[in-house]
């Protein structure tokens, strides 16, 4: 193929194409590649470049490099290298096909690639410019302190000179200076006598005349010398006020570099409907746990089911028993795989392998037994949350299981005591460990009861207006934990802030495709995180929509030129 004959151009119109969309089929040059990719309506598009589009060709075989003759077949697993046929020593090694352990390879290398192309390079892009401006206030930060230190080291400087030119130290040279006169004048006594001595030797009386007018040295004479003070640093300067001024200087440890949620994405109002799907096979949406984009697993009162949104098809079908109004009976961990409570005596998983474990079983149902009604797995530590409650004494509460499955706390009453919770139906966290449970009174009404992360009553909510009535049904929390929950009353899905503070409600959210609102109301909310949309299901009638209300900031002035590298080598290709 010609590539000159054939030059695409990207639809910014300045640039040659390099890569190509298979999802929206449209041409992008680097520059609108890395927009697109880091878009999150866009970032799960699948895009090639030009060059890799004709990969259905078929494989090249590769010569051995020690038996020219023949060409590389096989993959020897322990020593980690490919071999031909005629290669030696792996005869008791595992081997495998080659080409099965290059896809597999290629098909992990792809999607770390395509991981870092939507979320880190973006990350980076944000770092970079945090960056900038950290740079702008360090210097200006660091020129405050030099001019602090200035100031200081003047001030040290007065300490000193102060310090030195002291009275005390001018008195002790003088106590020294005076001790070394004393002595003088004692020597001079006693040579004074000596000479007397000499002189009146064998005149008795006058040498008994002469000792009885001047008494003679003796030893108690001699002047007791004090040691002079030394000088001292301690003792008459202010220590503390010399102390102060260095003690400012502090080298101040700072945590890794982390990027918030709000430095990454923004709000932009309205919520704006970005698809609606029907379900088949579910006659409503009790709850739903999204999976990813094209996968959403979606309960009603007879059957759990795993449905492609793209089509409507049922992939799975898992039987439960959905009794009394439970709703949020399923959640899906970080390894994508289904919690679910399948009866009030089992807790299952849908695992990856698509096989079935069960992660509790509950002792037969006695009335004083506690029987699950709702769970959340938490995508940051993996703990499980389980509503439970006990028939005999209508009591509800919370437990929270590790990834070994020990129950590690249990959330029941607030610090006077009482109940928290009448019957909780949906569970969920939020981003700072809360534990926030969509718990109804009866029928009409209920509230929002939010505890932290060591089960301590934060608030509870109970609608926007005081002695409105809110009847919650599903719960979410979003990427700035926002509480999000649908209220049956109202129709509409009410947005707390994290503090408890009412934000907003937002309303009709059942829509259709175009946007059209749908009789039926909103009934369970499922957050997606990695996308950053709203998915909403109905309450009546069988539609999931996805809804988008976060962005990402979408003008940032530094891009990160992180396929340089690969293109290089492209570009010696082409020569
Ligand atoms: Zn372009
Ligand atoms: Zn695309
Ligand atoms: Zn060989
Ligand atoms: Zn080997």
């Amino acid at each position: 193929m010609n590539s000159a004959v054939n030059v695409k151009f990207c639809k910014c119109n300045e640039e040659g194409a390099e890569y190509f969309c298979h999802t929206c089929h449209n041409h992008y040059c680097r520059k609108c590649q890395q927009e697109h990719a880091t878009n999150l309506d866009t970032k799960h598009h699948s895009n090639t470049l030009y060059r890799n589009i004709s990969s259905h060709l078929p494989y090249k075989k590769e010569t051995c490099s020690k038996h020219l003759e023949c060409t590389y077949q096989k993959f020897c697993e322990s020593c980690n290298i490919p071999i031909c046929d005629l290669c030696k020593g792996h005869r008791k090694h595992k081997k495998l096909e080659l080409l099965t352990v290059y896809e597999s390879k290629h098909k992990q290398l792809k999607e770390q690639i395509f991981k870092i192309r939507c979320d880190t390079i973006y990350q980076f892009q944000i770092i970079l410019t945090e960056l900038k401006d950290d740079i702008k206030h360090c210097l200006k930060e660091k020129k405050e302190l030099m001019s602090a230190m200035i100031v200081m080291s003047r001030k040290i400087k007065n300490y000193m000179d102060k310090a030195l030119g002291h009275s005390r130290y001018l008195k002790d040279v003088h106590s020294c200076s005076s001790q070394l006169e004393r002595i003088k004048k004692h020597i001079n006594k006693i040579q004074y006598y000596e000479q007397i001595q000499e002189t009146l030797i064998r005149r008795p009386v006058k040498f008994l005349k002469f000792i009885k007018t001047l008494r003679p040295p003796s030893m108690e004479d001699t002047p007791s010398l004090a040691l002079h003070s030394m000088l001292s640093m301690t003792q008459d300067i202010n220590v503390k006020d010399l102390i102060k001024p260095l003690t400012k200087i502090k080298m101040i440890k700072r945590d890794k570099r982390c990027l918030k949620n709000s430095k990454l994405l923004k709000v932009i109002l309205p919520v704006n409907v970005i698809d609606s799907y029907v379900i088949t096979d579910v006659d409503r949406c009790h709850h739903i746990s999204h999976v990813t984009l094209d996968r959403v697993w979606v309960n009603d009162g007879n059957s759990l089911i795993l449905a492609d949104t793209t089509t409507g098809v049922t992939l799975k079908r898992l039987p439960i028993l959905r009794y009394g109004s439970c709703l949020g009976l399923h959640s899906v961990n970080r390894e994508r795989e289904l919690i679910y409570i399948e009866n009030s005596s089992a807790v299952k998983k849908y695992c990856n392998d698509m096989s079935t474990k069960t992660v509790f079983k509950m002792k037969k149902r006695r009335n004083s037994d506690w029987f699950p009604v709702c769970l959340y797995c938490s995508l940051s530590t993996g703990d499980l949350l389980i509503g439970k409650m006990r028939y005999d004494t209508n009591e509800s509460k919370v437990a929270r299981y590790n990834k070994q499955g020990k129950q590690t706390q249990t959330i029941q009453n607030d610090k006077n005591g009482q109940a928290l919770y009448h019957f909780p139906r949906c569970i969920t966290e939020n981003n700072n460990g809360d534990v926030v449970v969509s718990d109804s009174i009866d029928k009409s009404y209920g509230a929002v009861i939010v505890t932290d992360r060591d089960g301590m009553h934060r608030f509870s909510y109970t609608g926007n207006q005081s002695g409105s009535k809110l009847s919650p049904l599903g719960i979410c929390t979003d990427a700035f934990s926002n509480i999000l929950v649908c209220d049956w009353k109202t129709q509409l899905v009410h947005v707390i802030e994290e503090s408890g503070k009412f934000y907003s409600t937002w309303g009709p959210l059942v829509l259709d495709k175009s946007g059209r609102k749908l009789t039926t109301i909103p009934y369970s909310l499922s957050y997606d995180v990695n996308n950053h949309l709203l998915w909403v299901g109905s309450g009546h009638g069988n539609v999931v929509s996805a809804f988008r209300y976060i962005h990402r900031h979408s003008h940032l002035t530094d891009k990160v030129e992180f396929f340089e590298e690969v293109n290089t080598s492209k570009d010696q290709q082409r020569t």
